[in-house]
Order: structure tokens, then C-alpha cells, then sequence
């Protein structure tokens, strides 16, 4: 009598078998492929300071060593408009470990401590300016200096309103015609302003204090900002709503630890409640 092996060693079951194995991998490959979420960590500095320093300044050293961190762990500072443009879909990929830098409020120890350390490393960096204040608060840079830091084409211009309001102290004391005037002129107004000085588009926004509603959100897109940022603690992802992407706002109190876990991922898998800690 011939023998017959049993069914699961025989070579047609086991090469259908791996067929089927495989037609799954690649279906759940896929699949894990397009829900997965892209994710990118963006960094809000504000002030930049040698001496006194007050809760929204950092120490400029102590930029310059969170610079050579990133260079010597292996990261890759991007441009904003590249990390935007993967989220999109639009670039395949992107290095590994990136990472993007965004300033807040065009305060003038941008140009005199920051710029130095952003050249010496030749890192791309995105300013969020509010446009009353430049050439024209004491503590801000002038278009002049924006200007000259845009053309070493490592700082991009976008905007963070037209002149830094607090949206939800305006919506409670104007009336709604008024409140929606108000609005243009923030979203709209210095989109047109800024793109007039800098003679580029202005695509991305940063909402003051962090600050944003469901009905701004619609605002800014109706607007024609391709993205927003606000400061809510974790990477910018393509799972959230594009007007409200996460950002971590660095200040002094921060460790190179707590740096190193905002830019790996690690804070952003902490649950809320130990966030507000590292806030
Ligand atoms: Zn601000």
C-alpha cells in the first residue's frame, strides 16, 4: 500500500497555504497602511534669553545643546511645509526621525540669540508672526530682520494672527457681526498682510494662547490655511483635524529628557494626566 502523508504536509496544501498567508499580509499591510496615521513632532519655542529668564524664554544654550542632541541622536529637522506635505500624502516619505521647529511671536531674541544656533546647524525653522506687532512693539523683530532671516532659506514666515486677541475674551464681549468682522481680520487680515511683506503664500496658523473653537477651525479653512497648530501636547498627525495639529511648546523647565520625549513619542503615549506634569 503507498502511503499518503497526511494532509498538512502535503506540498499543493502547504503551498496554498502560504499563498493564503501571504495574500493576507499583504491585504492587512495595506490596509495598516492607510490608517495608520502619519505623525511628525513639532516644537513651539517662544523667547530666547542669556540672562533673566521668565516662563516662556528659554535659555539660548540651552537650545543650542537640545540642537546638538538632535544631531548627534540621529534626528533631522524638516521643513514645516515637508512634514505638512507627507501628512498629505503628497512626499512619500520622510527621514526616520524628524522633526520640526516653529517660533511663536517674532520676539527679537529670535534674530539676535536663536538665528546664530540655527545657522551654525543649518536647521529649517518656521516663525509664527502676528503682524501688528512688527517694525512696532518694542519686543519684536522688524520686517527688516524677517525679511533678512528669510533669505538665508533657513526661516518661513506664517501666520499667528493679526494682532495675538484672545478669541474667546472678544466672542463673549462683541456681537456676532462684530465677532465675525473680528475673525476676518485675524485669520484673513494678516494672511494678506504678512503675504504682502513676505511676498509668499501663507499657508499655516498658529492659534494664540493655544486658543481655537469648532467654528474657528472652520474659519481658518474657509480662510485658506492648509493647516493649524495649536499646543495641544502631542505630534502633529494626519488622524487629526488638519486645523487643530498638536505642538509641544518647550520652555525652561524642561530636561533634555523630557525634550528627548517629546521628539520620540514617548510623552505623547502618556495619558493626559501625566502630561500636565511635564507642562
Ligand atoms: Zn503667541
Amino acid at each position: 500500500m503507498r502511503y499518503n502523508p497526511p494532509i498538512f504536509i502535503q506540498k499543493g496544501f502547504l503551498v496554498g497555504m502560504f499563498r493564503l498567508i501571504l495574500t493576507v499580509a499583504v491585504l492587512v499591510g495595506s490596509l495598516w497602511g492607510a490608517v495608520t496615521p502619519k505623525k511628525v513632532p513639532v516644537l513651539c519655542y517662544h523667547r530666547f534669553s542669556s540672562g533673566d529668564l521668565d516662563s516662556m524664554s528659554i535659555k539660548t544654550h540651552v537650545f543650542g545643546e537640545q540642537m546638538e542632541w538632535l544631531k548627534t541622536n540621529g534626528y533631522t529637522v524638516i521643513p514645516l511645509d515637508t512634514a505638512m506635505q507627507y501628512m498629505e500624502g503628497k512626499i512619500k516619505s520622510i527621514p526616520a526621525k524628524s522633526v520640526v521647529i516653529t517660533v511663536d511671536d517674532g520676539h527679537k531674541s529670535v534674530y539676535s540669540d536663536m538665528a546664530p544656533i540655527v545657522k551654525k546647524y543649518k536647521i529649517p525653522v518656521t516663525l509664527f508672526i502676528y503682524p501688528s506687532a512688527i517694525s512696532n512693539a518694542k519686543y519684536a523683530m522688524t520686517w527688516e530682520q524677517l525679511t533678512e532671516l528669510e533669505t538665508t532659506k533657513l526661516f518661513h514666515v506664517e501666520s499667528h494672527t493679526y494682532w495675538h486677541p484672545n478669541f474667546k475674551h472678544e466672542k463673549k464681549k462683541l456681537s456676532s457681526e462684530e465677532y465675525a468682522k473680528f475673525v476676518d481680520k485675524q485669520l484673513g487680515g494678516a494672511k494678506k498682510k504678512l503675504e504682502e511683506h513676505m511676498g509668499h503664500e501663507v499657508k499655516y496658523l498658529a492659534w494664540v494662547f493655544g486658543i481655537y473653537d469648532d467654528a474657528l477651525l472652520i474659519d481658518a479653512k474657509k480662510t485658506g490655511y492648509a493647516m493649524a497648530f495649536t499646543i495641544d501636547r502631542k505630534h502633529a498627525s494626519s488622524g487629526d483635524n488638519a486645523m487643530a495639529l498638536g505642538r509641544y511648546m518647550v520652555i525652561s523647565k524642561h530636561t533634555i529628557k523630557d525634550f528627548e520625549r517629546m521628539v520620540d513619542g514617548t510623552e505623547d503615549r502618556m495619558p493626559a494626566a501625566k502630561k500636565e506634569v511635564v507642562k
